[in-house]
């Protein structure tokens, strides 16, 4: 028995507590498309990643079936052992296409592929530029880059270039990275003018489009939206969203990717992903080029939201409803769920002090009755309040 260790975890919990602060998961069932059970009773999830529902998509499911009979459950090993089943050659092909890129690789998740590509790009004595809202997980990755690190105020190209004005010359390799997409703001980055940005300073720009790839540009991601590749020679994103199922992707240049399944040290010493999200991805990446119609369905319903809440027209699927206090935040989110709507707080430390939000994100599935409703309620019993 450690007493210390117990004592030190009720202390932070309840120090978290006191604030609002402390987390808890909730039992939810996925009953089918946007629906949800939670707490035994039905609600319309707007707070799902799951863009165009393809974890309930019935083609998608037996891809997924088929290839667990055929290799199982499991990998067995890390990809550079056994683990390399057939499937992610084709995964990998696929993704590169869509990018445009010679070849892709796929790691574990978003999160392990940010943690092993940064790493492997640059180190002690190296820079790394990175948008201040970043994703958790590149963050992250940059701390263990041990690389000289700043971060430039959001989407200020003013203040990227300034950093890299002052600091680029001291160091050997720069790497400037960002959300595509950023994940719990719903705008996009300004993806052009930091890969000409870039550019001029020869420092790496990667975008990580997790909230991108299979809903903007015919799926192609947010470095499309121009109508042709935006000049991102790292383009990083997940399959755990819009695709549907889990894992990650870093899409570039021959011997980057080469590079990655050499080096990146989360793709060494992890185990490949299952045979199951191989083909689920594979079989999503082909119903996404199938139907681009289908795909541009989630941001329509999040632009139909907007406009009859009088918001400001979203670039995303996803839509912040800005709170500030976490519990009025939490309410709120309350509020929502007895009026059969499931919408997450989100609050401190995933969004800055004073930013607690209501994080609507929107889904092919969503019919229009329902978004009306919703945003009724959210004008009337919340922002009015
Ligand atoms: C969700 C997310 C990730 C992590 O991806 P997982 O596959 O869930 O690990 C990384 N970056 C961004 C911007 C995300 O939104």
């Amino acid at each position: 028995m450690s007493q210390s260790l117990e004592d030190f975890a009720r202390g932070k919990l309840g120090a978290l507590e006191q604030k609002q602060l402390r987390r808890s998961l909730f039992d939810t069932e996925r009953l089918e498309q946007a629906v949800t059970l939670r707490n035994g009773k039905k609600l319309i999830s707007f707070a799902c990643n799951d863009y165009l529902n393809l974890s309930q998509h019935p083609e998608i499911k037996r891809a997924a079936i088929a290839a667990t009979e055929r290799y199982g459950v499991g990998s067995g090993a890390s990809r550079l052992v056994t683990g390399n089943h057939p499937l992610f050659r084709e995964l990998e092909s696929r993704l590169a296409e869509l990018k445009g890129t010679d070849d892709a690789c796929v790691f574990g998740s978003g999160y392990l592929a940010n943690l092993g590509i940064i790493p492997t790009l640059i180190g002690p004595d190296d820079l790394l530029i990175a948008a201040e809202l970043s994703h958790a997980c590149i963050l992250a990755a940059g701390t263990l880059t041990r690389a000289r690190t700043f971060l430039f105020h959001h989407n200020d190209i003013e203040h990227a270039a300034q950093l890299l004005d002052e600091h680029r010359a001291s160091y050997a390799h720069t790497m400037l990275v960002t959300d595509g997409v950023f994940s719990m703001d719903g705008d996009l980055a300004p993806i052009e003018e930091l890969g000409a940005l870039a550019a001029e300073y020869d420092a790496w720009f990667m975008t990580d489009d997790a909230h991108g790839i299979g809903v903007l540009a015919d799926g192609r991601g947010s470095s499309f939206l121009s109508g042709s590749k935006a000049a991102v020679p790292l383009q990083m994103g997940t399959l755990s969203k819009a695709i549907g199922g889990y894992g990650g992707y870093l899409c570039a240049a021959q011997p980057v990717i080469d590079l990655m399944r050499t080096r990146s040290r989360t793709f060494i010493y992890s185990t490949g992903l299952p045979p199951a999200s191989v083909a689920a991805s594979i079989a999503a990446l082909d119903l996404i080029k199938r139907e681009p119609a289908f795909a541009a369905l989630p941001l329509e319903k999040a632009r139909l939201f907007c406009r009859t809440l009088g918001l400001p027209e979203p670039e995303s699927c996803i839509v912040p409803v800005l709170l500030g206090d976490p519990s009025r935040t939490l309410a709120a989110s309350q509020l929502l769920e007895t009026e059969g709507y499931l919408v997450t707080a989100i609050r401190p430390p995933t969004v800055p002090e004073g930013t607690a939000r209501l994080r609507f994100t929107f889904t092919a599935a969503h019919e229009d009755h329902d978004i009306f409703r919703l945003a009724e309620i959210v004008k009337a019993r919340i922002m009015a309040s």
